[in-house]
Order: structure tokens, then sequence, then C-alpha cells
């Protein structure tokens, strides 16, 4: 498992990420992050490394962030005890629920608080990029919440596989720009909207959607989502009486894992990422990055990443187009390998499966991503009876609906009955 840190490095730089000092001061979490960009991207990143140093933890940004996380945004969201789920598991089972959160998942926590320091930084418009949507539309949202003009940038394909989403980007005010080079998804979408923002650095502010990129996104990300784990963790205390023995949540790009699982590193709770396990284990099936990736540098970062012998980055496969992603956030690529924590991943079916059974059980229709962390708890839970857990629920499901429409679901048992 650590085979890539020596003999007694893994327990001193999980020791220093407990601490709060990683990354370090060149953006590293141990051997990992980083910023390895071309040239012409440096003096935008080292204003934003600037700019998040001076404006991020002082009083006045963040008494404006927590105004807009309570207000706004809705926070602090519920802890959910799932009474019908926790008797089928023989489990005692917690929802940390940022699916109630403003535009309906996590991403907004993000998304609101690179808004605002957007607007610290004096900038004139916001740039961000999509994949399914989501980062589009609370980007779009927190854009039009402190008013600077936002463009989204959208692989083609994505534009026209979520619809629904680039009309909610465009009716929240956003210009929808579609990506046609690259493979025109995601990382396409990506390296467009790094394209832009180096033609004018000081006017544009580029909103990035996950724990991952070059420093100082990764830590900026999990600054701005660990309110989810902060809130948890004192829920936990207060309501459940105690801890989770464990805590579950679904990894794409890893930042509302890293947002849930950051705050409990010093704790006794075993934390478990969950990844996409698609449609089976061959190269291209899935996006179980951390699970079966190897190192490399992918979009500025030194990470775990899926990729060939020859370190052409593979396609990746999800039921869940927010898990599919052929990369990882570097602090998650550390946190592996000191074996703080373990990545293990669902596949789709099982993901299908589950969130059928919350829906059933508590009346909440997850997404698809957090289905994934539902999954892979259950199995747990059979395996460890009588375990209090903690399962990050990501975000609301209604966005699936088009995906969910080609699985039926089943007949439910007392309509049966
Ligand atoms: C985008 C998304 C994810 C995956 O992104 P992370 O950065 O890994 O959190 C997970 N769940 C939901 C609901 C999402 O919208």
């Amino acid at each position: 498992m650590s085979a890539i840190l020596e003999e007694g490095e893994a327990e001193r730089l999980l020791a220093q990420a407990i601490a709060g000092k990683l990354p370090d001061e060149r953006g590293r979490f141990g051997p990992f992050g980083g910023r390895y960009v071309p040239e012409t991207l440096v003096p935008a990143f080292e204003r934003l490394e600037a700019g998040v140093r001076e404006h991020l933890h002082a009083a006045e940004f963040q008494d404006e962030f927590r105004r807009e996380l309570r207000s706004w945004v809705g926070r602090p969201t519920a802890l959910t005890y799932a009474r019908q789920l926790s008797e089928r598991w023989g489990a005692e089972v917690w929802l940390k629920r940022e699916d109630l959160a403003h535009t309906g998942a996590h991403k907004i926590n993000n998304a609101i608080g690179q808004a605002l320091l957007a607007k610290r930084l004096g900038a004139k418009r916001v740039i961000a990029e999509t994949g399914a949507g989501q980062h589009g539309v609370a980007s779009a949202a927190a854009c039009a919440r402190v008013g600077l003009p936002c463009s989204v940038y959208m692989g083609a394909v994505d534009v026209e596989r979520q619809a629904p989403n680039v009309d909610r980007m465009r009716r929240l005010g956003a210009e929808v720009v579609a990506v046609t080079a690259g493979d025109a998804t995601l990382r396409a979408a990506i390296d467009e909207a790094l394209r832009v923002w180096v033609t004018d650095p000081d006017g544009i502010y580029y909103i990035l959607g996950s724990a991952v990129g070059a420093h100082p996104y990764p830590y900026l990300v999990r600054e701005l989502q660990s309110v989810i784990g902060e809130e948890a963790r004192e829920q936990m205390l207060r309501e459940a009486g105690g801890l989770a023995d464990a805590a579950f949540a679904c990894v794409g790009g890893g930042s509302n894992a890293i947002g849930l699982f950051y705050p409990l590193l010093a704790d006794d709770t075993e934390l478990i990422g969950v990844e996409a396990g698609g449609t089976g284990s061959g190269l291209g099936q899935n996006a179980a990055t951390l699970a079966t990736g190897t190192p490399g540098v992918l979009q500025g970062s030194y990470t775990i990443i899926l990729q060939d012998n020859d370190g052409q980055v593979q396609e990746t496969h999800s039921i869940s187009a927010g898990l599919d992603y052929s990369g990882v956030g570097p602090e998650h690529a550390l946190l592996k390998s000191t074996g703080r924590v373990s990545y293990i991943s669902a596949t789709d079916d099982e993901a299908l499966e589950a969130l059928e059974e919350l829906c059933e059980t508590e009346g909440i229709l997850t997404a698809l991503e957090t289905s994934h962390a539902f999954a892979a708890a259950r199995n747990w839970a059979r395996e460890h009876p009588g375990k209090r857990i903690l399962i990050g629920n990501s975000g609301r499901g209604d966005k699936d609906m088009p995906t969910l429409t080609k699985y039926p679901a089943k007949v439910r048992s007392y309509a049966a009955a």
C-alpha cells in the first residue's frame, strides 16, 4: 500500500497532515501535488496563491463566507439518522445531508467560497469548467449571487448529454461555451478554461470544481469543503452520542470526500473513499483511480491517475458523470499511501441497487455518485455488525432522472404484497 513512501515516511507525513501542515509551501502533500504547469500559466497561479494566502483565513473573508453558507446555502445541513436502513444493515447509520444544500450538492460550498474570493481579488469576470454540469450550475448561481459575469466551459459531448443543466446555467445568467477540442468532455473543458485564464489573469478568476489540479486549488477546495466534516463531527457528538466507527464518501476528484474526511483525520473513525467501479475491472471500464491507478502528472498535479504503460491517460466509465474522471486530488493520493484512508470501488449495478434501497427506506433520492458510497457502506456493515456509520450524502438525485428512467424501479416490496 505504501509502495511510494519510504519506511517511516508514512507516519511522519500523516502527522503533518493531521497538524494542518500540508500542503507544504510548494503545494506538496508528501510526494504528491505541486504545480506542473506551462510557463505561461505560472503568473496566474502565483497571483491566485498570493490571494488565497492574504484572504482565505482573514476574519473579514471568513465572516462573509460563513454568512453566505448560513443564509444562502442553507448550512448547517442536517445530520439524519437512517432508521430503517440501520435496521436492515444491522448498523447505526447517519447521513450528512449535502443534498439539502442550495443547488442540491456540496459543490456550492466551493463555488460560493471561490466567487467571494474572486470579488476580493478584483476579478471582472469568472470562468469555470464543468463535466456533468453540476459545478457549472453551482458556479453560475454563486456568480449571480456575488454579481460577477460567468462563462462555463463544457465539452461539446457533455453539452449534448446534459441539456437540462445547460439550460439551468443559462437561466442563472452564465454563458455556456461548448469545447470541441480533444475528447470534448471534462478534461478538454479544463484545458480550455486554463487557456482562457492566461489571456487575462488579473481580470479573470477561474473557479475550479474539485480538489484537483495545480497548487493552490487542492488546498483551497479542501479548506472550503471542510465545513462538511466540521459540522458532521460536531453533529455526531451532539446527536449520535459519539463519533462514527467508519465514514464513507464517494470520490470523483475528491472534494466532498476530503471535505468530510479532513476534519476527522485525527479521530479513530475508519475513513473509506469509494470510487466508481463501472462495469468491470478492465482499463476503460471504470474510474477507480486510487484503487487501480499509478502515479503520474495530470492537469498540473502529481497524483494517481489511470494511464497505460506508455503514460497515455485512459478513458473512464461510470454510470455517474461526477465520478467519471481519470485523475484524483493529490491529498487523496497521500492519504492512501499513508494508509489512513482506504479506497475501494462500487460498480454501476451496486450503486443503482443502493440508490433504490435508500429511496425505499428513507425517502431520499440520492445522486448516482453518492450511491457508490452507500453500496460500499452496506457491504462494510454486513462484515462489521453493530457499528456506527457516517455516510457523506453528497447530493440529490433529481439530476439523474434521465439516466434512471433507463433502469425502471423494481416493484417495491410492499406494493408487491
Ligand atoms: C460532482 C459530484 C461528486 C464528485 O465530485 P467530488 O469532487 O469527488 O466530490 C460527488 N457527488 C455529487 C453529488 C456530485 O455532484
